[in-house]
């Protein structure tokens, strides 16, 4: 198949199956592009809409998103994961803000050097929100070329990365950039599937090595594999009179950089020192552990309702903390575990 017939077939197909009605298709700007674009790394459309939503009805444009507070933020992604996007997003909307007069930039290696855009996000903003040729390579893209052309090997490895780079650069057309872009990853995320794709319904059947070989289960090769290390923490579930509950702030930078969780401590005998709280240990109770699986390893935490001697007067040492109410949360971002250990317990 030539470049023109591959995205010939996928463009038909996009006019009468493609995704039309997505909400940030409803303003093709670079704005909507770029937050939806940012949402959708490692996450499923269904998920991202009332996400999407959400956050443009708070923050309409860039420069609404710019003079948020960085907690506002994090609370609108919370429970979306990998928060490093939520703060890179809510730094680059103050540079668009406050050094680029509200525009985003026109070319690949200007939006490349914005936080938190990698080559094929940069290549979606620009083509679909100005029409300028630029290819993309999202987890979709990579999954339909690595079965279509059957390239071998982990596609996060660089040479195979590489390969499917200069697939992708080939297959773009010069007309009708944006709408390709939409369409492939459509293809990827509605026909091209991880598991059992439909390539009965696909415009690339004809013509694709995995289905003529019997690949499409063993392509893309997976992630080698390695056992992730399992690290251990406590956190301490402390309430007031009111029931409200103690959270501190993350450090900025790190796991959960900047959002809230409940008190840690590497041993419940350690926690009157390093809290700076007495405890009353004959009222501490251990619950249940939770397992929160990060891309390198498992943590495996342990909750523990204890109660401070005198807990409307507790003061944390060290962190920023704050008495959060489960009934009329504050807009803070709460790490997901953290929000499930509240949810189980503190409600
Ligand atoms: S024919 Fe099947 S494996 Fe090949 S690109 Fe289409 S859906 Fe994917």
């Amino acid at each position: 198949m030539t470049p023109e017939q591959f995205h010939t077939a996928v463009l038909e197909w996009f006019d009468r199956h493609g995704r039309h009605d997505l909400p940030w298709q409803a303003e093709k700007t670079a704005y909507f592009t770029w937050i939806s674009e940012i949402m959708l790394q490692q996450t499923q459309v269904k998920t991202v809409i009332p996400y999407f939503q959400r956050f443009v009805e708070r923050f309409p444009t860039v420069h609404d998103l710019a003079e948020a507070e960085q907690d506002e933020v994090l609370h609108l992604w919370t429970g979306l994961g990998y928060y490093a996007r939520a703060r890179n997003l809510h730094k680059t909307a103050r540079i668009v803000s406050e050094e680029l007069d509200g525009q985003f930039p026109q070319t690949l290696e200007a939006m490349e050097a914005l936080p938190g855009i990698g080559r094929s996000t940069a290549g979606a903003i620009i083509s679909i929100a100005t029409g300028q040729r630029a290819a993309i390579l999202d987890g979709n893209v990579k999954r339909v070329l690595a079965r279509f052309y059957a390239v071998e090997g982990w596609p996060g490895a660089p040479a195979v990365m590489k390969e499917l780079w200069a697939l992708a650069e080939r297959n773009t057309p010069h007309q009708r950039v944006g709408d390709y872009t939409q369409a492939m990853m459509d293809l990827g995320a509605t026909l091209c599937t991880r598991s059992k794709p439909s390539c009965l319904l696909c415009p690339l059947q004809a013509a694709c090595e995995a289905r003529a070989l019997n690949l499409t289960d063993r392509l893309p090769s997976p992630r080698p594999k390695k056992v992730l290390p399992v690290k251990q923490t406590l956190m301490l579930l402390i309430q007031n009179e009111q029931g409200e509950v103690l959270l501190q702030q993350r450090p900025p930078s790190g796991i959960w950089g900047g959002l809230w969780s409940l008190p840690e401590v590497a041993d419940l005998r350690d926690a009157t020192a390093t809290l700076g709280l007495t405890l009353d240990e004959s009222a501490t109770e251990v619950l249940e552990p939770l397992r929160h699986t990060f891309s390198h390893y498992h943590l495996d935490i342990t909750p523990a309702r204890v109660t401070p001697k005198d807990p409307t007067n507790s003061v944390m040492e060290g962190a920023p903390s704050l008495w959060y109410n489960v009934d009329q949360p504050a807009n803070i971002g709460l790490a997901a575990p953290v929000k499930r250990l509240l949810e189980r317990y503190a409600s």
